[in-house]
């Protein structure tokens, strides 16, 4: 078994172990569902042996079925044994070993996104419960991080709006505290009316910049994902600062 094929079947495991039968998804943005991706592969994960004494380069026909990477008697060129991400095994040549390979690369790497969306998850559902307001706004940076990663680029820039609007309403660490005299003392959220700039991360605004540049998106379509996306939070999750009010801080920022 080569290398990545030990790594998809050691997180194919950890998922299907630790995380399949607990993911409940809660959070809006999460996909795709790792469950449709397991059940995929559990229904798949036989391998067809389709090896055949045949070089892949010449095309003669060898004296035994290659087991590992074996050197042709009659043209000198490599074989080598790959199994595709669908499970059958094959005798291969080092460009169809190297497409393969990518292959179980970028499944790999899926399969990470996944995982650490799954856990991302979860710790979102416990900070919100919690009223973890501050850790909360960090996991929503961390996802952003991973759209970015998987090329959603627009969910990943919307997802950072997010996290600014969410900057400027200056998220605080509850710690589970729900006695309403408490909150008084505590709230939730406590911008900073005197300085709403000031809230803002330097290092969010500079990829939010590096994506807007890259989508070549104007102020207004700016305005318009930051909106739409933010009246939702605002809502949800009774923000003191409008959406309206923080654009108008943001837009001088970017
Ligand atoms: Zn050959």
């Amino acid at each position: 078994m080569g290398f990545l094929e030990k790594l998809f079947k050691f997180f194919f495991r950890v998922a299907k172990n630790n995380v399949a039968e607990k993911f409940k998804g809660s959070m809006e943005n999460v996909q795709p569902p790792a469950q449709e991706i397991l059940d995929k592969e559990l229904e798949q994960i036989k391998i067809k042996d389709e090896r055949k004494a045949e070089c892949p380069n010449c095309h003669k026909i060898l004296p035994k079925i290659p087991g590992a990477k074996t050197k042709c008697q009659y043209c000198g060129e490599f074989m080598f044994v790959r199994t595709r991400p669908n499970h059958v095994r094959l005798v291969v040549s080092k460009d169809e070993a190297d497409k393969i390979d990518e292959e179980w690369s970028a499944i790999n790497e899926t399969f990470n996104n996944d995982v650490d969306k799954i856990s991302l998850n979860r710790q979102l559902a416990t900070h919100s419960v919690n009223g973890d307001w501050g850790l909360y706004r960090n996991d929503r940076s961390s996802l952003a991080g991973i759209l970015a990663k998987e090329m959603r680029t627009e969910a990943s820039l919307q997802t950072y709006l997010e996290v600014c609007y969410l900057d400027l309403n200056e998220p605080n660490n509850l710690g589970g505290i729900d006695n309403p005299e408490l909150l008084k003392k505590h709230p939730p959220f406590s911008p900073n009316f005197d300085s709403l700039s000031s809230s803002l991360a330097p290092g969010i605004l500079d990829l939010v910049r590096r994506i807007t540049l890259k989508l070549n998106l104007s102020k207004n379509r700016i305005k318009q994902i930051f909106i739409e996306h933010n009246t939702v939070v605002e809502k949800n999750l009774r923000l003191p600062l409008s959406a309206e009010k923080a654009w108008q801080v943001l837009e001088k920022e970017l």
